[in-house]
């Protein structure tokens, strides 16, 4: 799937959010640009496991995505089922602005992350299975390439 086609999804999933946000951007970075701004952000995420990330700035939320890792993360999915993926994502980081939490240490980061899983998984269960399948089948995969 490319931009594009990902962007319409990623901006329907914006329109359609019932909870009461400001509106963020959305841009997507390369690769190397959205690694070094997981460091810049001392994430505490694995960079092939993060498909997207919400940064507050001065002009307001920021979800950076980087098409690479989606497309890494879900390419065996059927176009239908990538789909939901990139709205299950994008649900995920509304979450994290409608939470409005900002972490300022590594015990305030769990929390935030839990919180916002815990919503998601209440509130969209159906995406919820998808997040949890992407998980899965990465999770096989990486076992498999360890044992070899
Ligand atoms: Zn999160």
């Amino acid at each position: 799937m490319n931009k594009e086609e990902m962007l319409l999804i990623i901006h329907d999933t914006i329109l359609n959010f019932r909870r009461k946000i400001k509106e963020p951007y959305v841009t997507f970075l390369e690769k190397k640009r959205f690694s070094h701004y997981l460091d810049l952000m001392e994430l505490e995420k694995h960079l092939n496991k993060t498909p997207c990330f919400v940064s507050e700035t001065k002009g307001g939320a920021v979800i950076y995505y980087c098409e690479d890792i989606i497309n890494k993360l879900s390419k065996d999915l059927s176009k239908e089922k990538k789909k939901e993926f990139i709205e299950a994502v994008t649900l995920h980081e509304l979450l994290h602005l409608w939470n409005g939490i900002r972490a300022k240490n590594d015990e305030q980061a769990i929390f935030s992350e839990e919180l916002a899983q815990e919503e998601f998984k209440k509130f969209y269960p159906k995406h919820s299975q998808i997040l949890e399948e992407v998980k899965q089948r990465n999770n096989k995969k990486l076992y498999k390439s360890l044992r070899n």
